[in-house]
Order: C-alpha cells, then sequence, then structure tokens
C-alpha cells in the first residue's frame, strides 16, 4: 500500500483527503469527537508539509440530499480547534463555494467540503455517475489520501473513484489500521482467539464461517450466543433468539469440531425478566434458562473460562460485547473480556463500534490494547477475509 511520503514534496499541493468525521451528534454539538482526532495525525502531516488540504467527509445519511441538520459545520468548528488553526467550510461538494475555498487555501491551510454525501453520486451503485463526480473532485486537487478507515469497504466516489485519478496513498490512519488488522487476518501468532459477541448472529455469519478455517477457538457471548445455545438443543427463554439461523450455527458446530476449532460457548448467564438497566438479575446455567427469563450477559463461570481462553492466546480478536454492557448489571462479561485482552501479553485488535465504545465506557486504558479499530464495518469485512474497494485501489 502507498503511504503519504510516495507522493513526494507535497508543499503548495492540493492534497484531497478523504476522512471519516461521522460523529455523533446531539443538536450540533459533537458528543464524541474520536472519529476527528483519529484523523489529525494525518491532517497534521499535511499541514506542516506545506500543503493545501481539503478534506471531504460524510454525515449521517442526507440520501443524496442537502439537509441542513447533517452540515459539516460542527466539525470544521471542531476540526479547527483541534488543529488550532481555522478550518474554512465550503458551502457545497464540488460547486462554486468548493472551488473558491479551495482557490483561496495558502500552504498549509485546511479547508473541508461540505457534507460528501449531499451530492447523490456519491454512494450511487452507476460507476459513470460516481466516475463523473470523482472527476469534478479530482479537479479540486493534486493529489489524493485515503484515510476514511470507517467507509474503505464502500466503492464510493470518495473512496474508491477518485484513487484513480490522482496520484493516491494511504494516510496514516488508513496505513495503521491495515498493518495491525493484518497481523490477525494474515498469519496470525498462534493459539488465536476470536471473541464474538453483540447483539446478532445474521450480522457476523461471514466472519464466523471464515474464522472456521483460521482460528483456534472462537468464543461466543453476547445476544448471539443464544442462538448457539438454541442451536444446541438448549431452551433459551426470552433472549434474543434469531430462529431461522439455528440450521446454519448447528453447521457452524459440525464444522468447527471437523476443523479442530474449539468453540466457547458460556457456561452460565445473567438473566432477567425485562430488557431494563433496573431488572432483577440472576445467575442461570446456560442449559437452565427459565422461559420467563432473557439472558443480558455471560455469567460468572462463563467470564472467568473465557479470560483463561483468552490469556492462554497469542492473538486475539474481539468483536461485539458479551452482554448489554449499557446497563451497569449487565456489563460484568465485557469488563472481563476486555480487562482479559488488556492485561493479557496476547497481540490484542478491538473491532466494532459498540465493543469499542464499551472499552472506553468501562474505562480501560486504551494505550493497554494493541489496536482499537475506528471503523466497524470495515474490520468486519476484513475479519471475513474480504477485499476492500478502497484499499484494494491503492495498491494497483
Ligand atoms: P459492535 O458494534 O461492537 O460490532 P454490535 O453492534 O454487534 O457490536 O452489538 C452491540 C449491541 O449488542 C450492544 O448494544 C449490546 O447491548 C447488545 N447485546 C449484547 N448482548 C446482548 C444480549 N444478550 N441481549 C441483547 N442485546 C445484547
Ligand atoms: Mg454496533
Amino acid at each position: 500500500m502507498k503511504t503519504i511520503e510516495s507522493l513526494g514534496d507535497l508543499r503548495g499541493k492540493r492534497v484531497l483527503v478523504r476522512s471519516d468525521f461521522n460523529v455523533p451528534l446531539d443538536g450540533d454539538r459533537i458528543t464524541d469527537d474520536g472519529r476527528i482526532r483519529a484523523a489529525l495525525p494525518t491532517l497534521k502531516h499535511l499541514v506542516d508539509a506545506g500543503a493545501k488540504v481539503i478534506v471531504m467527509a460524510h454525515l449521517g445519511r442526507p440520501k443524496g440530499e442537502v439537509k441542513p441538520e447533517f452540515s459539516l459545520a460542527p466539525v470544521a468548528k471542531r476540526l479547527g480547534e483541534l488543529l488550532d488553526a481555522p478550518v474554512k467550510l465550503a458551502k457545497d461538494v464540488v460547486g462554486e463555494s468548493a472551488k473558491e475555498t479551495v482557490a483561496s487555501l495558502q500552504d498549509g491551510e485546511v479547508a473541508l467540503l461540505e457534507n460528501i454525501r449531499f451530492d447523490p453520486r456519491e454512494t450511487s451503485k452507476d460507476d459513470a455517475e460516481r466516475e463523473a463526480l470523482a472527476k469534478e473532485l479530482a479537479e479540486l486537487a493534486d493529489a489524493y489520501v485515503s484515510d476514511g478507515f470507517g467507509v474503505v469497504h464502500r466503492k464510493q466516489a470518495s473512496v474508491y473513484d477518485i484513487a484513480k485519478l490522482l496520484p493516491s496513498a494511504a494516510g496514516y490512519l488508513v496505513f495503521k489500521e491495515i498493518d495491525s488488522l493484518s497481523k490477525v487476518t494474515g498469519d496470525p501468532e498462534r493459539p488465536y482467539a476470536v471473541v464474538l459477541g453483540g447483539s446478532k448472529v445474521s450480522d457476523k455469519l461471514g466472519v464466523i464461517a471464515n474464522l472456521l478455517t483460521k482460528a483456534d477457538m472462537l468464543l461466543i457471548g453476547g445476544g448471539m450466543a443464544y442462538t448457539f445455545l438454541a442451536a444446541k438443543g438448549y431452551g433459551v427463554g426470552k433472549s434474543l433468539l434469531e430462529e431461522d439461523q439455528i440450521p446454519t450455527v448447528k453447521g457452524y458446530l459440525e464444522e468447527a469440531e471437523k476443523n479442530g476449532v474449539e468453540i466457547v460457548l458460556p457456561v452460565d448467564v445473567i438473566a432477567a425478566d425485562r430488557f431494563a438497566a433496573d431488572a432483577t438479575a440472576i445467575v442461570v446455567d446456560a442449559d437452565a434458562i427459565p422461559e420467563d427469563q432473557m439472558g443480558l450477559d455471560i455469567g460468572p463461570k462463563s467470564q472467568e473460562l473465557f479470560s483463561q481462553k483468552i490469556l492462554s492466546a497469542k492473538t486475539v480478536a474481539w468483536n461485539g460485547p458479551m452482554g448489554v454492557f449499557e446497563f451497569d448489571a449487565f456489563a460484568g462479561g465485557t469488563r472481563a473480556v476486555a480487562r482479559a485482552l488488556s492485561e493479557g501479553n496476547a497481540f490484542s485488535v478491538v473491532g466494532g463500534g459498540d465493543s469499542a465504545a464499551a472499552v472506553r465506557q468501562l474505562g480501560f486504558d486504551e494505550e493497554t490494547f494493541s489496536h482499537i479499530s475506528t471503523g466497524g464495518g470495515a474490520s468486519l469485512e476484513l475479519l471475513e477475509g474480504k477485499t476492500l474497494p478502497g484499499i484494494a485501489v491503492l495498491e494497483d
């Protein structure tokens, strides 16, 4: 993959950067600026190199229409504070305002184009439409840097098509993500354990199928565990269950056995009679979940079991919380897994938006993990063994 250094001297050059600024907003207040901070190494490097920096990003789902509530104005303001220099926000994506804004840039200054998804061509399935937008974007710049890891699995104009039109390179964030994730998807040091959780099996079927030939251990918690328990013939009460996935999951259990992959399921669960923060939590064995209860976390014996498996591994990938960590009473499983990853010596990668949020919310030091991915979908597709369009295009 080409790095920024391969672009040569950038002084006075107009460099178009795709970043991921899809931050959570409360009105026009940014509630978590993690994604903006993650973009700073690349942007600061370009500023210091004397480039004219033009950033493109999306926010929310404006679906190809100009919707003021999805304006990048709050992002431009926050980015300016973090860079300690004003960021000029264009009023459009590739229109008159974008052209004027870019033309007014001095060396080392930063501009932000308005929400790239205000233009319907950005996400069009029609190659020609995307290419037409990419061409207009390319006219604004001399080089392209891809740094929005959260979107590199998307074949979109600002991610994929643009890279074919300008000298292109991966930014530092994308480089670090691919470097870390390829250590677990390529040739991981063994034993290699993968911990999967989150709400639904159907979200992660591709990952499970791929891992059945790659991992040594597959630890399953979270909502998806109940479909596995049901596939083993246990009653799961009112727990999250995807009945239509039971045959697929049975197939996975058989394949795992054949391949010598150890599937570790919860042996006990913390259950409640309703989905609420103040519900009464009880501990029950995984094969004895009462009919009127739902499993909302893995139980204490499972927490111990999962921790030991994680501590015995040399490489660990984790995607998806073990329980409803948003409620204190059901955060113990997620906390135990995070602690084992954080305290163990394995190369540890955390993927998934909610898992990364859980690590922060539960107060773990992010530095004690080898890598916490900023891209949920992109990291999942890498774990699935897929080639990502926005990465492949940087390799040509
Ligand atoms: P990630 O974003 O890390 O990939 P997911 O989006 O797949 O994770 O799942 C996260 C959600 O799964 C969390 O909001 C959590 O509350 C929910 N969850 C975990 N365990 C359970 C459970 N047993 N029942 C219902 N929801 C669960
Ligand atoms: Mg999620």
